[in-house]
């Protein structure tokens, strides 16, 4: 069923547990945990606790998820300290476009100069 967890995907498996993340936030709807592998000197990915492959499927589903992902964003950045400084949140949507975990995430990004337009 939509937004089910699945069985082969790591990030349902950082939502229930089975795989260790440095979560620095969780809400009834989303976790917030530092990404493995820094692009920068803060880099946390906000997820829904349900599964869906990207972000566009989940904002038609779950609007209001989608909403609380943003917000989430927004507190990350705050406690983080880069709300000041300028932060970005990305989310990419399908492989040409990077993604490789598909269970919708947004990066958050800051704690450095980011250059426009991404790569
Ligand atoms: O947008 P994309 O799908 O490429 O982002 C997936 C992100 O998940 C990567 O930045 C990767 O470093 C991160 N990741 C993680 N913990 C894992 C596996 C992947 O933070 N166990």
């Amino acid at each position: 069923m939509a937004g089910e967890p699945q069985a082969d995907c790591l990030f349902c498996k950082i939502v229930s547990g089975e795989v260790p993340a440095t979560v620095v936030r969780e809400t009834d709807t989303t976790v917030a945990f530092r990404d493995i592998n820094p692009q920068a000197p803060t880099h946390i990915l906000v997820i829904p606790k349900v599964h869906y492959p990207d972000a566009a499927s989940l904002a038609m589903a779950e609007p209001q998820i989608t909403a609380d992902i943003l917000r989430e964003a927004g507190v990350v950045a705050a406690e983080e300290k880069i709300d000041g400084t300028g932060f970005r949140v990305v989310f990419n949507t399908g492989s040409g476009a990077g993604q490789t975990v598909f269970h919708a995430h947004a990066h958050v990004l800051g704690g450095r100069g980011l250059n426009w337009p991404p790569g």
